[in-house]
């Protein structure tokens, strides 16, 4: 198995990256993770845009074009002879023998590699029957709208879901008014309730690519979507909750907690169609 480190394509298993790497010794770095399926990347400028712009906020500079990334990451997917999986990309500040909090030079070469690899396996009865999530506190900072691999809230979070046999976190902060919901370790949530879809607004979330598709679809179909603070207790008196993220795609949630939801509801199996009627047609195009 291959992979696409600075430049040139190397062996997935060699022991390439410096110890002094900014990625590992201070989580100086950002992450993408996109899908891929049939010799296709999808919706790869969105995720690359989004990569870029963090970039410019956190003044990692950005190394290929989009073009480049494009082509080398084709190359990569058929050396792998990937059918249906997960490219992941991540960029660093590079490596820097000081071990000094400040950014070095900007002449310090970032790094940047892909690897192209099968689809996780996800049991197909969440997508059936759906998944059950359990509720966690969001501890991260205040640079959620970042994906950056500073992951070990999301880590804990998930975790914390697994060990109770869940697929994923529901995590909440709280104010005066009570807890209310940010996100998923690595998805966005929707809550169905009377007809109407409503999703937490982007405020110290990730704008999830999936997220912003489904929101689309959804409002194009007719359907009333609404971005908005949402509490817990609307999440556990909803009709439908569904999640939503690049592996998982469009998921229906039968569980939060101890309490239970009929899943698929007829909105979701909407969207979850839409969302492959979307990703069938982009395929297509390209
Ligand atoms: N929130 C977080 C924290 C994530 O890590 C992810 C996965 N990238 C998402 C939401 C879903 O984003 P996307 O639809 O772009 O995969």
């Amino acid at each position: 198995m291959k992979a696409f480190l600075n430049g040139k394509f190397v062996e997935k298993n060699e022991k390439l990256i410096t110890l002094e790497n900014r990625g590992l010794t201070f989580g100086d770095g950002l992450f993408e993770v996109l899908r891929v399926k049939d010799g296709h990347i999808f919706f790869f400028e969105d995720h690359l845009l989004r990569m870029k712009s963090s970039a410019s906020f956190f003044g990692i500079p950005f190394p290929y074009s989009l073009d480049e990334i494009k082509n080398r990451a084709h190359e990569l997917i058929s050396l792998n002879r990937i059918n249906d999986g997960e490219l992941y990309i991540e960029l660093t500040r590079g490596v820097d023998t000081n071990r000094e909090h400040r950014y070095p030079p900007r002449s310090t070469q970032t790094t940047f590699f892909m690897l192209a690899i099968p689809l996780r396996e996800i049991n197909p009865e969440n997508w059936k029957r759906g998944a059950a999530v359990f509720s966690f506190p969001d501890l991260r900072h205040k640079l959620c709208e970042h994906k950056t691999i500073n992951l070990l809230p999301n880590v804990m979070a998930k975790n914390f879901a697994y060990e109770r046999g869940g697929y994923e976190a529901l995590m909440y902060r709280e104010n005066s008014k009570g807890k209310y919901i940010t996100e998923g370790g690595s998805s966005n949530y929707f809550l169905v309730k009377n007809c109407t879809v409503i999703t937490p607004e982007i405020d110290n979330i990730l704008p999830g690519i999936t997220r912003s598709k489904v929101i689309k679809l959804l409002k194009e179909s007719g359907i009333e979507v609404v971005e908005r603070r949402v509490y817990l207790e609307e999440f556990l008196s909803a009709d439908e909750v569904f999640l939503v993220s690049t592996v998982s795609m469009v998921m229906p949630v039968r569980r939060i907690d101890d309490r239970e939801f009929k899943a698929p509801g007829e909105i979701t199996l909407k969207a979850m169609e839409l969302y492959r009627d979307f990703m069938d047609k982009e395929k297509e195009r390209y």
